[in-house]
């Protein structure tokens, strides 16, 4: 009759490793080692069960944006669970949460998108972006236009489309049937590919083969291109300027749909509400999950322009949806989420205050660290190459191996930071104050230091 307050860290551990299958893990050497426990949060802090206080410089998963243990949000759904904690959007029905939602989103997002598609996730957001392009060409009596380009490392989602869609060759490894008519190109990493190029010579170079893809193809037959505006779980991977102008001006000269995935670019990540919006271009649609409830619960969105949504009407029947599509409890904490994204101000002030004070403060502690090679990111987000020869592209031999001693250094000293190869990230919640990014970075800084 054990609660599980009452148990011990080790009871604890042995539970999770008797039955508990984590994503992401190789489960033989996690049950050897035991999970850390992580009982409760507030603010940027998270505690585990040895009563440990962690600074959460990922946000979660890139995904705590307006932080934890906002009432708010709690309220929100405790609300909506007692007045309508379910009901769906297929048959004929709609309710007053979902419908507040869609009207809030076509305010706060760029011009023309005025139609939101919902799901539970960043995977099954992508899902429904495949659904919705083949649809749209489909409907226009262009079914030949199958083909999706992405990106080599690009992060899609985990779901077998999601997967197919994302770049990352260990995961295809494990998906013997992958979706068809999906091709990748090279990524926008000067850092790690670009060497003898300018960034400006990269920039181009990487965009062209997008034409060279589609030509090679015929344009008849490619549907669309799909990217992250900054690559995150590729390493926090910032294209050269000239990059996503020039990816515009292909997707239009070759009629593709462009589509900006931005489960987390969006809902401020960079100092403005979407990531494409930094970088200066025009998406048809857009892949939102994560900042959208803050991680409360679950909730990802397809959001539309209207040149695809009017086609998508006339179309008639659209055959996809999910028993959860526009949940009402996700609807409301959306609302409350997006309330404090707004009306406290919290992404104007990543973009003129703590976005351009932790960018300064990161790159300053780090400046004569002999083990890095460049520092990307804007607003609240940032990657670090690790070099065995500081401010050079030199790689070391075996880069994965230098992250994860990296992340181990951080997990010992009460920090989050996110290791992928030998770039480390950080993404904290965007309401993380100055004081908390001294304290984030001075640690940053001594693990870093620690791993050298
Ligand atoms: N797209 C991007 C850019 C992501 O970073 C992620 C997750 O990290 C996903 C899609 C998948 O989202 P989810 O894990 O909610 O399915």
């Amino acid at each position: 009759n054990q609660t599980s307050s009452t148990r011990t860290t080790q009871q604890w551990q042995q539970l999770d490793a008797a039955h508990h299958l984590h994503p992401f893990s190789d489960m033989g050497s996690l049950n050897r080692a035991g999970s850390r426990v992580i009982t409760h949060a507030e603010g940027v802090y998270l505690w585990d069960s040895e009563g440990n206080k962690i600074i959460d410089g990922m946000a979660g998963l890139w995904c705590v944006n307006v932080g934890y243990g906002r009432k708010e949000l709690a309220d929100a759904a405790q609300k909506q669970m007692l007045e309508l904690p379910y009901y769906n959007t297929f048959f004929k029905t709609t309710h007053p949460p979902v419908i507040e939602l869609s009207h809030e989103l076509a305010q706060l997002t760029p011009e023309g998108f005025n139609h939101f598609f919902y799901c539970n996730s960043g995977s099954e957001g992508n899902d429904t972006v495949l659904r919705i392009v083949h649809q749209y060409w489909a409907a226009q009596g262009q079914a030949s236009k199958r083909y999706v380009i992405s990106r080599h490392n690009a992060y899609h989602g985990s779901t077998i489309a999601g997967g197919s869609l994302g770049g990352m060759g260990y995961m295809h490894e494990q998906m013997p049937s992958r979706v068809p008519h999906i091709v990748h190109i090279g990524q926008p990493y000067w850092f790690g590919e670009g060497e003898g190029q300018t960034p400006a010579e990269f920039g181009l170079a990487r965009a062209a083969e997008l034409e060279a893809r589609i030509l090679e193809l015929g344009a008849e037959n490619v549907a669309a291109f799909i990217g992250e505006p900054f690559q995150g779980a590729g390493g926090v991977i910032f294209p050269p300027d000239n990059y996503w102008p020039e990816i515009e001006r292909i997707c239009r000269k070759y009629n593709l749909l462009l589509v900006a995935d931005e489960v987390i670019g969006g809902f401020g990540r960079t100092g403005e509400w979407f990531a494409h919006q930094h970088f200066g271009f025009k998406p048809d649609l857009m892949t939102l999950a994560k900042g959208l409830t803050s991680g409360y619960v679950p909730m990802g969105a397809v959001a539309i322009q209207d040149h695809v949504a009017q086609t998508l009407i006339a179309g008639g029947d659209f055959n996809h949806g999910l028993t959860y599509s526009g949940h009402p409890v996700a609807a409301a904490v959306a609302l409350a989420n997006i309330a404090i994204l707004r009306d406290d101000g919290v992404i104007d002030t990543v973009k003129h205050d703590t976005g351009p004070y932790f960018q300064k403060s990161l790159r300053e502690a780090l400046a004569a660290s002999p083990i890095i090679g460049e520092i990307q990111g804007h607003g609240l987000v940032a990657g670090m190459q690790l070099s065995p020869q500081a401010g050079s592209q030199t790689r070391f031999e075996n880069g994965g191996d230098i992250g994860l001693i990296c992340r181990d250094h951080c997990f010992a000293n009460n920090l989050i930071m996110r290791a992928t190869g030998d770039r480390m990230l950080l993404s904290p919640p965007l309401v993380i104050s100055r004081s908390e990014i001294d304290e984030l970075v001075e640690k940053a800084a001594r693990c870093l230091r620690l791993t050298a």
